[in-house]
């Protein structure tokens, strides 16, 4: 198999002037186009802004200067607003949006020198897990074309295992940077809820979302991550706590690290070949020096009900704003008010996103309010005080990402409840607002499976630092599907 060229590796080579940042934009954006027709990866492509932002970026690396990133080829999850570049949300309701303003995450990855190739496809309003609610269509895994690339940032983790860009922003409300991280072989990494501004990123589920970036390596989203972090006064839920140098010290030893394994993620379930990969990742570490113990977070199988009530209430509340009136779709010739919202949110929304917006609507109406949402809250309290627990006796907690790798196209979107039980390791997280990402860390029949680490709030230094130990000594982040693109 061959090997994927890492973020770290061009950002050296770039430096070293051993190529240009025009010769990586160029042959990126050929194997973008190489690629659309069979992964879907793309909803828009800016080949000419491209193409200008990498004669800019070759200029000031020429003049020794340049910011960490500069000449580097990203992409955007559709869902972060970019100034003068539609941004769709992958809906229909916001297929001709275009915003006036970038997101903090887009101008910080700009003002790095980054070199933006375009918006990625994803799950409308980043609902799924597999993304098949675009409106632009599935993207489709790159290690096998029949199968999903996961959901909702799966054309951000299609497209770095492609190698169709070096990184990818994405978003993570329940699991949508980890569950497609790992169906595609990739790494991916959902930071503490506040490390990364949400100023910008469409809201799906305001006290869940979180942004966060896909990349080959440990080491390559560390670099993107020291840029895209930080305090932003914009977001009032942005926590003003320092960001560290994540490359800092990502060599240090691993010994005397102290490892919970998650019981209950390794349920029925679990697929057992999927099992075996993790467990052999966690002997791994054990050989690194960490000290493996078992523990129990009994709330856990809590979650996805929770969230399922928690997140379509924030939805419901945050996806009312499109009403044919401000943003996006508007019906044609409407009666009246009322039939200009009901047939413009009729017309904009797909099937899942109505379902959520229903659902939610549901839990938070007057009868039910205290029998679902605030019973719900309560559950969601009780997750945080079992990781609260778990964080006084170990630094970090591991278990697979996901029940299963990659399923087919279609297998489950007839059953959305099959559907929501995807998510079911990485939900917990989010419900907690904590750090954890997706590693990859074997195959099941030609298919990736990864390891999830979890950490204790603002830890995502300990994470990169533990995944890049791992990534030292294994190559599975380094394999690329064969027909790439
Ligand atoms: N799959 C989950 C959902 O559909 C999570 C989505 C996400 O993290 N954005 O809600």
């Amino acid at each position: 198999m061959a090997e994927r060229p890492t973020l770290t590796q061009w950002v050296t080579d770039l430096r070293a002037g051993k190529v240009s940042s025009c010769e990586l934009v160029r042959a990126s954006l050929a194997r973008i186009e190489a690629s659309q027709a069979r992964l879907n990866a793309f909803v828009t492509v800016t080949a000419d802004e491209a193409m200008a932002q990498a004669e800019a970026a070759d200029r000031d690396l020429a003049a020794g200067r340049g910011g960490p990133l500069a000449g580097v080829p990203i992409a955007h999850k559709d869902l972060f607003c970019t100034a003068g570049v539609r941004t769709t949300c992958g809906s229909r309701m916001l297929e001709n949006f275009v915003a006036p303003y970038d997101a903090t995450v887009v101008a910080r990855l700009r003002a790095a020198g980054a070199v933006m190739l375009g918006k990625l496809n994803m799950d409308e309003f980043a609902m799924g897990s597999s993304n098949e609610t675009s409106h632009f269509g599935p993207v489709r895994n790159p290690w096998n074309t029949d199968r999903v690339p996961g959901g909702s940032s799966g054309g951000s983790a299609a497209a770095v295992a492609a190698g169709l860009v070096s990184a990818a922003t994405a978003t993570d409300t329940g699991g949508s940077i980890r569950q497609p991280a790992s169906f595609c072989g990739v790494t991916g990494i959902k930071p503490t809820y506040g490390r990364v501004s949400r100023y910008g990123m469409i809201a799906f589920a305001s006290s869940l979302d979180q942004g966060g970036v896909i990349a080959a390596s440990a080491e390559d989203c560390a670099r993107v991550l020291g840029v895209m972090a930080g305090f932003d006064p914009r977001d009032s839920t942005s926590v003003d706590v320092a960001v560290p140098d994540y490359l800092d010290a990502l060599d240090a030893p691993l010994a005397g690290i102290r490892i919970g394994v998650l019981r209950e993620f390794f349920d029925p379930g679990l697929d057992a070949r999927y099992e075996r990969c993790v467990r052999d990742a966690l002997a791994l570490f054990e050989r690194l020096g960490a000290r493996l113990r078992e523990v129990s977070l009994p709330n856990i199988p809590r979650s996805v009900p929770a969230y399922y009530v928690v997140a379509p209430a924030e939805c419901s509340s945050n996806l009312a704003r499109y009403d044919g009136v401000r943003f996006g779709h508007r019906c044609r010739e409407p009666r009246d008010l009322e039939d200009l919202y009901k047939r413009s949110r009729s017309e904009g929304f797909g099937a899942e996103v109505k379902r959520r917006i229903m659902t939610g609507t549901y839990v938070l109406s007057a009868g039910y309010y205290d029998a679902y949402y605030l019973k719900a809250q309560r559950v969601r309290r009780l997750i945080t005080a079992d990781f609260e627990r778990a964080f006084g006796a170990v630094d970090l907690l591991m278990g697979p990402t996901t029940p299963t790798t990659a399923f087919a196209l279609g297998a489950k979107s007839a059953d959305p409840v099959t559907m929501y039980l995807n998510d079911i390791y990485t939900i917990s997280a989010n419900l907690a607002g904590l750090p954890a990402m997706s590693v990859p860390c074997g195959f099941v029949e030609g298919l990736p499976a990864g390891l999830q680490i979890i950490g204790p709030h603002f830890a995502e230094q300990r994470l990169l630092h533990a995944a890049h130990r791992y990534q030292l000594e294994t190559d599975w982040h380094r394999r690329v599907p064969e027909r790439c693109p």
